[in-house]
């Protein structure tokens, strides 16, 4: 199928991007690395009035170290992210986790704000970003505000961006890279979608686990931290498997989400397999 009839718009910078988004009229969609966006567009899920490529703006495309923490434009590709000096060196959960999503020709276009935007559950970043602690950065024409990557995401494709804001960039405080992280995620074949993942991480330099954080994803409507499981493991040593034993089972009882192949019950037990291996992961 070919997508419905829309009107492009080219913007060369920010601000005139944020003037084109500005209508309440009609349905106006930015277009980033469009992985995701042109798919949906010729099967008609979306059939946006006018398309605002971000492309041209280079102000979206920087990751730079501000203060005390590190600015990943929104216009920033997987594959940039994958090179960066500065995230390989402040950040190597993320540089573990890039070869996980889709593959390298997806990751060529597709950009960290277009993952954050489109909030799809069974993605990998939104998850990563809440475990490093990291806000998103909107503007609109005449405003500009950061909402903690937690508090972003709200359901199936659904944030709190509103119609006439931009994600211009995502921070994360450097001193959230946590000492020690593991990841783990099903997938029918390298490279697809997770049907279940988890993502760990844990603030201590030395055997005991502290400040941890636990979010599960591909397993409910958005991805799923789950404090339980946290308090189960802080303070106690990383090989103690009474914690970690108490931290699986705390992943019981959560609202899990079935999908088109999987029901409720699959995805917990998916679900506590993904957190057990992540754990185990977590030495290195
Ligand atoms: C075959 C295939 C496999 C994939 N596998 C995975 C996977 O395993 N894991 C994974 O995480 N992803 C996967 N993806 C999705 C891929 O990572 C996309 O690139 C990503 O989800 C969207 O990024 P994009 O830059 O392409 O955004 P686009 O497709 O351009 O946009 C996505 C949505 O976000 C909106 N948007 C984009 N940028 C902004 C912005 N700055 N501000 C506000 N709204 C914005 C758009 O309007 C649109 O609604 C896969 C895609 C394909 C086609």
């Amino acid at each position: 199928m070919k997508s419905s009839a829309f009107q492009y718009e080219l913007p060369e910078d920010l601000s005139s991007a944020l003037k084109l988004l500005n209508s309440n009229d009609l349905d106006i969609l930015p277009l980033a690395g469009g992985q995701s966006l042109m798919p949906m567009m010729n099967f008609r899920v979306a059939q946006p009035d006018i398309l605002i490529d971000l492309n041209k703006i280079d102000s979206l495309k920087n990751i730079t170290i501000e203060g005390d923490f590190v600015r990943i434009g929104s216009m920033v590709r997987y594959c940039e992210l994958e090179q960066s000096e500065i995230i390989q060196k402040h950040f190597p959960l993320i540089i573990h986790v890039i070869p996980y999503i889709a593959h390298s020709a997806i990751r060529n276009r597709g950009t960290l704000g277009g993952s954050v935007s489109l909030a799809d559950p069974a993605a990998e970043m939104p998850s990563v970003l809440i475990t490093l602690n990291a806000s998103i950065e909107l503007s609109s024409s005449n405003s500009t505000r950061s909402v903690n990557a937690e508090d972003f995401f709200k359901g199936i494709f659904e944030t709190v961006r509103k119609s006439n804001e931009l994600v211009t960039s995502i921070n994360i405080p450097i001193l959230s890279m946590p000492k020690k992280f593991g990841f783990y995620e099903v997938t029918r074949r390298h490279g697809d979608y997770a049907i279940a993942g988890a993502v760990v991480t844990s603030d201590n330099g030395q055997d005991n686990f502290n400040d941890t954080r636990v979010v599960l994803f591909a397993v409910s409507t958005k991805p799923m931290r789950v404090p339980k499981s946290e308090a189960a493991l802080n303070g106690n040593n990383f090989n103690n498997q009474d914690s970690i034993n108490e931290a699986i089972d705390a992943v019981t009882g959560n609202s899990f989400e079935r999908d088109l192949h999987n029901d409720e019950t699959t995805k917990e037990t998916l679900a506590k397999v993904s957190l057990k291996r992540a754990i185990g992961g977590l030495n290195g």
